[in-house]
């Protein structure tokens, strides 16, 4: 008999971080999840972005009723109303965060209605997925970032990503005092968040790749193709750029692969939808490009182990703090890498609703 979707819930939390957060280019001292639950036949499919409130007034208000009825099996033909109620509203930012939510929902909850886990409704092209850590704030005191880089590597985790581009005087000092921390075997990344104009950033790129930094993430403007591709073409030998946490559909993500901008791709479920990582790890297979997740690492698991070109999985501290703090079921690294529980239904992950409630917007 056919399921339907019979009912949409949809809440959103904002939890404070622990002291304000900047980047290159940014600066944050909340993160707001917007939480879906869709039901059918008793059986509840969660699905999370980290967006903004609104995104959640979107899906109460419109995106709820293009699901409701609608058999959760049919994700593709989910997946064309909600990218179609966004003609024109914008098919980028909240709206698509908003459709990322319900859609990873969707794909949760066809999975536990079959009583499999996701990365086995999907199919699986590995067992774990390797992580970086990922932190390393510009307002951190050198201590502090070495404290923190130093204490993944100490747990496993080989490679460890900090935050530049705020200061390009002061980053190289940074850079150098986060591999003394990590010494001389573990992966150094770094992030300018788009924090450099081209020239400074092929100037850093030196610099940074003399304390052994082997990938630059968003050394100039996401939108600045023409720029990526400058870096990646002349940065040091053993240093990859790395861009793609704003890609909210196929196209941006086709963009950045055709324009020759990155050495790496990366994708975040939260934005463009699992189906749409999906979508990118098909033309990042294409372009025999390897990919890796941005952010909210638990819901990326799975998706990562069914995803045949993903490098890594980006084990960002706020989000583990978050996830650990309200979600049910997330998995702690061994040995460098996540493993799913393949004991659980869909992603395995369920919202702690008594928990949540003191965060509710
Ligand atoms: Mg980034």
């Amino acid at each position: 008999m056919r399921n339907t979707v019979e009912r949409v819930e949809v809440m959103a939390y904002r939890i404070p971080t622990e002291e304000p957060e900047p980047d290159g280019t940014c600066l944050w001292d909340e993160t707001v999840m917007v939480a879906v639950h869709l039901y059918s036949k008793g059986v509840r499919g969660f699905g999370y972005s980290y967006a903004h409130a609104s995104a959640a007034t979107l899906i109460r208000d419109r995106l709820g009723e293009l699901v409701r009825g609608r058999d959760p099996f049919d994700i593709p033909g989910c997946w064309l109303a909600l990218n179609g109620a966004l003609r024109n509203l914008g098919d980028a930012g909240i709206g698509m965060m908003a459709v990322a939510a319900v859609d990873a929902a969707l794909w949760d909850l066809k999975a536990r209605l079959l009583e499999l886990p996701l990365v086995s409704l999907m199919g699986g092209a590995r067992e774990s997925v390797p992580v970086y850590g990922s932190g390393g704030f510009t307002s951190y005191t050198v201590d502090k970032l070495q404290r923190q880089l130093a204490g993944w590597v100490e747990c496993g985790i080989g490679r460890v990503k900090m935050k530049v581009g705020r200061d390009a005087g002061a980053d190289p000092e940074r850079v150098a005092s986060a591999r003394r921390a990590i010494g001389p075997e573990a992966e150094l990344m770094v992030d300018a968040n788009g924090g450099y104009a081209r020239k400074e950033a092929l100037r850093l790129a030196r610099l940074f790749a003399a304390q052994g930094v082997t990938w630059f993430e968003e050394p100039v403007p996401h939108r600045d193709r023409e720029g990526l591709r400058l870096v990646r073409d002349l940065a040091p030998e053993g240093m990859e750029v790395s861009c793609g946490e704003y890609g909210f559909n196929a196209r941006y993500f086709l963009d950045l692969l055709r324009d020759g901008c990155v050495d790496v791709m990366q994708a975040d479920a939260t934005r463009c939808g699992v189906t749409g990582f999906l979508e990118a790890a098909s033309l990042c297979r294409a372009w025999q490009i390897p990919l890796s997740s941005h952010c909210a690492p638990a819901l990326h698991l799975h998706l990562c182990c069914a995803a045949a070109p993903v490098r890594h999985l980006e084990y960002f501290h706020d989000h583990v703090r978050i996830e650990r703090t309200l979600l049910e079921g997330v998995i702690e690294p061994r040995d460098g890498a996540l493993f799913p529980d393949l004991t659980r239904h869909g992603h395995g992950l369920s919202l702690r609703e008594d928990e949540a409630k003191r965060f509710e917007i």
